[in-house]
């Protein structure tokens, strides 16, 4: 728990947020400034900064809400598709230091472009960089 956490204090109830499942160590709500309506926050209850800081016994919790959670999203918005996102670190554009993933909604032609995408310059250059992070994998 970080008192300074705004997700540690949703959490805790200290502030109110639309909550949407409470099992175990997990928690999600719904986001409060929505790329699409019901997109929500899937939230380990334990303050971890990002991906790289959580325990991977939780991985099996956080992929069952991350599954129950997305399917109730679709279901009730009507949305055709689900996207799953996550931030880490404020050059990936994280803005708040609790570790969470975004379930977004998506519907045929709603125009949400994640990102855009560029070619590498050759084969090798794609190549070289795949042996790099094998290398760089521990
Ligand atoms: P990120 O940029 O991945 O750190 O995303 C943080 C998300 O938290 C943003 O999409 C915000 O809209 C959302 N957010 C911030 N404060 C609240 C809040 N009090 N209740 C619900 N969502 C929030
Ligand atoms: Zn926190």
């Amino acid at each position: 728990m970080s008192q300074d956490c705004i997700f540690c204090r949703i959490i805790e109830g200290k502030i109110p947020c639309a909550k949407v499942y409470d099992q175990g160590g997990v928690f999600a709500f719904l986001d409060i400034a929505p790329v699409n309506k019901g997109h929500a926050l899937v939230v380990p209850k334990k303050h971890y900064a990002t991906l790289f800081d959580l325990p991977p016994d939780l991985g099996r919790e956080l992929l069952e809400a991350l599954r129950r959670v997305g399917r109730g999203v679709m279901a009730a918005t009507g949305a055709a598709g689900l996207n799953l996102g996550m931030n880490n670190f404020e050059a990936a554009g994280q803005l708040v230091h609790h570790a969470h993933f975004h379930l977004i909604p998506r519907h045929a032609g709603d125009g949400l472009s994640l990102w855009t995408q560029h070619a590498y310059e050759s084969g090798e250059e794609m190549q070289k960089l795949a042996q790099a992070v094998r290398s760089a994998i521990v």
